[in-house]
């Protein structure tokens, strides 16, 4: 038998071809390139109001809201910050701020004052585009923090408190104001900041090239990997200040010349409403929202029919809810994608959304985008791992980020010498190609050495009829180092015991990775991007005295 040489390498490349990719132009330039052939098709609906604003109306009113932020001062290679819940002004500032030079930082408006705070601080923040509800939060005379009206300047979107300023000083400019510049396509243009879930959020530089690669590796080509029409009426409800929705949705529709529903947050009653009266085709949504359309009994009241795609991802989605989705929306085409911010943030799309489409296992997140590179190593060697073994997923390409904001030392750890991003995922590629994500190397669960993923168990857990939603994490162990423990939601008035969900469990597992512990709770803390917080239901176990 022949003896793998330590220097071989298994790389892994999308089944679809490359494709020519204009990421020489700026952002905006490329996001409206072909603007003329649809201007006055719907760009911007608003859910809550109905009110649409056309290709042209909100590509003038980009250039406005740009010629708006140069009059302020605002300047290219400045850092502007978005601090608002899905909206067209969160658009027009985007997309504005690209046009002058300038880089967005999204952060989420629920926010407390002081990560707010830390935020603004880390960007360097000058501006701050908000709601009036959110504006208190940004009084806060918290020690050393810059100063409201004489650090930094406030717009709000509504009626402007104190010291702040209407957005219509932006929207109400004279396009012709905006400065002539020219934009490198290694400048930065958005500030993201990753999630939070394994630690603090860590800000993300974002170039021009790499967002327009990642939006092309999805919408772009003869077939696209991502085929939205402009036709199509795309679900906005997932938060623009998370990456996902901001590309994967905003981004990429104005690149097909699709209309975005904005929806400002996720209540299952409006939501569905808003799926019927819309004509909703594209919904994309995290395992969360998949959760609720599986089994919210609302659901059957509504007219889903006219979902032509479901694409889920940010969070494992196990088979299981999977199925449950599909048989929910049984036209529609269901696939996952997988982001991560530092990635651009797409590394894999199922090719079930293609034009031409090509059916994935389920369970996968599809392969690897086009124009680029994939492969698995082994966590503790760095050796890279043929098919179908499970080890750390390292991604490159042009669309991956800079770096990080003011780490050199995370970049180097995270972008290798030789260009690949490590994620911090383990999962695999199958024989077709396909994409599986295990879990987060830092969640994986140690029982006795062998390793336990806590999605695995969360997805059979959820299976369970009287199971509204599941988590699982490790607890201490003197014996076994760690042990899988669950806290579970029980469904709307059904009996379950702990012993039942054990059972439940210990018959579909080997033995390493039954439950030792169920704990009931009212609702498992996620993120807005629908993540599972296991770092707060870590701390809670520290707290609960086990009995
Ligand atoms: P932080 O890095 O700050 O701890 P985060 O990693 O959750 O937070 P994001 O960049 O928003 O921040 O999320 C990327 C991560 O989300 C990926 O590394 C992966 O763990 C997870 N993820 C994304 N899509 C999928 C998917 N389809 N299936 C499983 N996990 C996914
Ligand atoms: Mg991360």
């Amino acid at each position: 038998p022949q003896i793998q040489s330590s220097e071989e390498t298994h790389v892994f490349i999308s089944k679809l071809p490359q494709i020519p990719i204009s990421n020489h132009l700026p952002l905006h330039t490329y996001c409206f390139e072909n603007l003329a052939q649809y201007p006055e098709r719907p760009c911007l609906i608003v859910g809550s109001t109905g009110k649409t604003y056309s290709f042209s109306e909100t590509h003038l009113l980009c250039q406005k809201t740009a010629a708006g932020l140069s009059n302020l001062g605002v300047k290219k290679g400045d850092v502007i910050m978005v601090l608002l819940q899905n909206c067209p002004e969160f658009v027009f500032t985007f997309i504005g701020a690209s046009m002058i030079g300038a880089i967005t930082t999204t952060a989420n408006p629920f926010y407390t004052s002081s990560e707010v705070f830390k935020q603004l601080g880390a960007s360097k923040a000058k501006l701050i585009i908000t709601q009036s509800q959110y504006v208190d939060k940004l009084r806060d005379p918290g020690q050393n923090n810059p100063k409201l009206g004489e650090d930094f300047t406030v717009i709000t979107i509504d009626d402007p408190p104190e010291n702040c300023l209407h957005f219509s000083v932006l929207s109400e400019a004279n396009e012709n104001d905006i400065p002539s510049i020219s934009i490198d396509p290694n400048d930065p243009v958005a500030l993201p900041f990753s999630s939070g879930t394994t630690g603090l959020p860590k800000g993300v530089i974002l170039t021009h090239k790499s967002l327009i690669t990642s939006v092309a590796q999805q919408v772009d080509g003869e077939n696209p990997n991502l085929y939205l029409k402009s036709d199509d009426v795309v679900l906005c409800v997932l938060p623009l200040f998370h990456i996902y929705s901001l590309n994967s949705v905003l981004l990429c529709s104005l690149r097909a010349g699709a209309g975005v529903l904005l929806m400002q947050k996720f209540e299952i009653g409006s939501f569905l409403e808003l799926i019927q009266r819309h004509r909703v085709s594209v919904a994309a949504v995290v395992p969360p929202l998949v959760l609720a359309l599986a089994k919210n009994p609302m659901v059957d009241k509504f007219d889903l029919s006219s979902i032509r795609v479901v694409l889920s991802g940010a969070a494992p989605l196990g088979k299981e809810l999977e199925a449950a989705l599909r048989n929910r929306v049984p036209q529609a085409i269901f696939g996952q994608g997988y982001g991560m911010t530092e990635a651009g943030p797409v590394l894999s799309m199922s090719p079930a959304f293609a034009k031409q489409p090509i059916l994935t296992k389920s369970g996968s997140c599809g392969n690897v985008v086009r124009n680029a590179e994939l492969k698995v190593v082994d966590p503790e060697s760095g050796t890279s791992l043929p098919r179908n073994q499970p080890g750390e997923i390292c991604i490159r390409g042009p669309q991956i980020m800079k770096g990080y904001l003011n780490d050199a030392e995370a970049t180097a750890n995270t972008i290798d010498v030789d260009g690949w991003l490590h994620t911090g995922d383990i999962g695999y590629v199958d024989d077709d190609d396909n994409v599986f994500i295990v879990d987060r190397v830092k969640e994986l669960i140690k029982f006795k050495g062998f390793q336990v993923p806590p999605a695995e168990l969360e997805a059979l857990l959820i299976s369970h009829p009287n199971i509204a939603d599941a988590a699982v994490v490790p607890q201490k162990d003197e014996a076994a180092g760690e042990v899988p423990v669950a806290f579970v939601v029980r469904s709307n008035g059904f009996e379950l015991t702990e012993e039942a969900v054990k059972e439940f469990i210990a018959k579909q597992v080997v033995f390493y990775k039954k439950l030792h512990k169920v704990y009931f709770i009212h609702a498992i803390p996620k993120s807005p991007a629908g993540k599972i917080l296991r770092k707060d239901l870590r701390a809670k176990l520290a707290t609960t005295t086990t009995s």
